[in-house]
């Protein structure tokens, strides 16, 4: 069975002021919930240090292709590693779109975690036109080819994919349970072809809030979140993890409510 991953997304929030009160009022993850915090870099050292002695977990939201070199203002995922990160977010939907990353450029970064022993949480997800024209499915098939035909199946092992609906990122417009397991699903299924759909943990990323995250994890194929926003607020984040935790009792008894 996969252990159900959360994963705060801080993006470029916060400070250490911040860092040391949002550490005050988490507690710690739930148990059987692998919890994960991706702050900005330049915070990283002090979250670990904030969280010393916690079962959380730590990552980037992005790294460089290469491990050094005259690169101004990049950092590589062996730095990265060095600070303490175990996770790396690779191909979100602002790095896309914002950046000019290239589903090469990600299949890039996707090779240049695993080579620095970072998990890779591969981000994919389509815009609302994408949906709104029936290319939702193709536009995410082609984002998981451009990593997964080029990486053979150790290369996946301990790798993420979030599902990230471009139109539900920090919009509040959440996707349903229904369309976030119908897309899971056709993930799950073409990483059966790579030889790991049983073991990859599948998240669903898009304006999760504290009061729906129990009824897209009781979904089969969601094992857990991708969390913006609500990640920033220390008491809605724990109830995202406490949410995470129930799910598979939410899924067995198909009660998706007041399971929080
Ligand atoms: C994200 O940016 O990965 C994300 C899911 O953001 P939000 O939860 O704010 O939509």
């Amino acid at each position: 069975m996969r252990r159900a991953l959360v994963v705060a997304n801080w993006k470029m929030h916060g400070d250490r002021r911040f860092i040391t009160s949002f550490a005050s009022q988490y507690g710690d993850a739930p148990v059987g919930v692998d919890v994960v915090i991706c702050p900005p870099l330049a915070y990283l050292a002090q979250c670990v240090a904030a969280f010393r002695g916690r079962r959380i977990r730590f990552g980037v939201q992005n790294v460089a292709t290469v491990p050094s070199g005259a690169l101004t203002g990049e950092h590589a995922a062996e730095m990265a590693r060095d600070l303490g990160a175990e996770y790396a977010i690779i191909g979100h939907s602002e790095r896309r779109s914002l950046f000019g990353e290239s589903d090469a450029i990600v299949a890039q970064k996707f090779q240049a975690a695993k080579r620095a022993g970072l998990n890779p949480i591969l981000c994919v997800g389509e815009t609302l036109q994408q949906r709104r024209s029936g290319r939702a499915h193709a536009t995410v098939h082609a984002q998981l080819a451009a990593v997964l035909d080029n990486a053979p199946a150790p290369a996946l092992e301990h790798a993420t994919i979030a599902y990230e609906p471009v139109w539900a990122i920090g919009t509040g417009a959440t996707a349903t349970p229904a369309v976030a397991q119908d897309m899971h699903a056709a993930i799950r299924e073409r990483l059966g072809r790579a030889g790991v759909a049983a073991r990859t943990r599948l998240l669903y990323g898009g304006s999760i809030k504290a009061d729906g995250a129990a009824a897209l994890f009781a979904a089969a194929d969601i094992d857990g979140g991708l969390v913006g926003g609500a990640s920033l607020d220390a008491t809605a984040f724990a109830a995202i993890c406490c949410a995470a935790a129930c799910a598979p009792c939410a899924a067995t008894t198909n009660d998706t409510t007041g399971t929080q």
